[in-house]
């Protein structure tokens, strides 16, 4: 079996692996990555080591990257070896890794349990933004998006979401670097899943990411992308806070059914209050509204203005993103001069819109072209992804 995407022009890193040929050889010790340092000071209490054992391990761990317990220099030489046998400092295992040509970079991480995900790192002139996945597949089904299409595999644990971040950092060699170099500034969930339907395991992620005596990438320079699951916004408002990007795609509930089906659970009112409340936007820090462009679809000058009337006195950014096409999409991207009016409405009216440039699509790395499984699609496909749409929406309860 070949890896059936296109990989016009992109550098292959590693090579793909049917079967994880190169996979990780199975290792029954526990994986620390993940835990916190409550979790570690608990194992080490059971071991009878003090606490203080564990902020040190914390830290070898989290600050340091280290994989091997023998560089652990300040634990004792028998705790080191104890820590050998019980347990491993993990990360996921690599099936492929490709680099495009704009310089975009893509794993596709296969877990312990077989399972994969896909994380992209974009490089860009002052950031390195990595783009993590929360979930191995969606249980929602927006209708221009490539995740949608496949269906909810599980929820990614803590570990498997900074796991990602981690070996990221490891083949960026960003660990050894100060943080001013860091290669890797930001990062954002707007890979695979919808965050908020796995908001424990996400929550505990972002504290681990957010630690400033661990990974240390600070609240502000965290992005998270939801569909608008509102009874969940309150909870992360509540945790960490991370900055806010809300997938909004439609000013009238009618379309947004369509496109982001949530909506008839949650519709535009509901999501506009509680992102008023958002704790974030007391500092006046902005939302970042995301807005796919779909050709004839919700790309009319008179959306752009309902839009501006929508958000009003929301400090609010407005990221444009051209629709990226997927083998089967039913959409098409609307075209340059249209993107550009429509910015320019949102601009007089005093708000950011930035249109996001596509990235790494040589390597289907750009928003929505994710999914872990490829598969050519033909009109039985088709067919098949309709079946199965409306299967998780009846699973979703939309
Ligand atoms: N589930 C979350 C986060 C992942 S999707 C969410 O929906 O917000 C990240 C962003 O990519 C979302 O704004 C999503 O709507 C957008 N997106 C999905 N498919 C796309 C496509 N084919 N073209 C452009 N953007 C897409
Ligand atoms: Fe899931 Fe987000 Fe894709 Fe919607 S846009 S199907 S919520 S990943």
């Amino acid at each position: 079996m070949t890896d059936p995407r296109p990989a016009y022009g992109a550098a292959e890193l590693g090579d793909f692996m049917p079967g994880g040929a190169m996979a990780p050889a199975p290792d029954e010790r526990v994986d620390v990555t993940g835990l916190s340092i409550a979790a570690l000071s608990d194992l080490f209490a059971a071991m009878g080591e003090p606490a203080f054992r564990a902020k040190q391990l914390y830290k070898w761990i989290y600050v340091r990257g280290a994989r091997d317990f023998a560089e652990m220099t300040d634990l004792s030489k028998t705790l080191r070896a104890k820590l050998e046998d019980g347990f491993r400092v993990g990360r996921p295992g690599v099936s492929a890794h490709q680099r495009s040509t704009d310089g975009t970079e893509k794993w596709l991480f296969r877990y312990a349990d077989g399972n994969e995900a896909e994380t992209v790192f974009i490089p860009d002139d002052e950031r390195g933004t990595l783009c993590v996945s929360s979930q191995v597949g969606c249980s929602l089904t927006c209708s221009f998006c490539h995740t949608g299409t496949q269906r909810l595999v599980r929820n990614l644990t803590p570990g498997d979401i900074v796991g990602q971040f981690m070996k990221a950092r490891d083949d960026l060699g960003d660990w050894e670097r100060s943080d001013a170099g860091r290669r890797l500034t930001n990062i954002v969930f707007m890979g695979m899943g919808e965050p908020l339907y796995n908001t424990d395991n996400v929550i505990a992620a972002l504290r681990l990411l957010g630690d400033g005596n661990g990974l240390g990438m600070g609240r502000r320079r965290i992005t998270l992308s939801t569909s608008g699951v509102v009874p969940e916004l309150r909870r992360i408002g509540e945790a960490l806070a991370p900055q806010l990007a809300i997938s909004l795609h439609a000013v009238t509930d009618e379309l947004r059914n369509e496109l982001v089906p949530i909506n008839r659970k949650y519709p535009i009112a509901e999501l506009m209050r509680a992102v008023r409340d958002y704790p974030t936007l007391k500092n006046a820090q902005r939302v970042t509204w995301e807005y796919v462009m779909l050709d004839g679809v919700n790309d009319s000058d008179a959306d752009a203005r309902a839009l501006v009337r929508l958000i009003e006195g929301i400090p609010s950014k407005i990221n444009l993103i051209p629709f990226n096409p997927w083998p089967g999409s039913a959409y098409e991207r609307s075209s340059d001069e249209r993107i550009r009016r429509f910015s320019r409405i949102i601009m007089d009216a005093g708000y950011a819109s930035p249109v996001r440039t596509p990235r790494g699509q040589d390597i289907l790395a750009a928003c929505g072209q994710l999914k872990s499984e490829s598969q050519r699609v033909g009109k039985r496909e088709r067919l098949a992804m309709e079946a199965m749409r409306q299967e998780k929406e009846a699973a979703a309860g939309l």
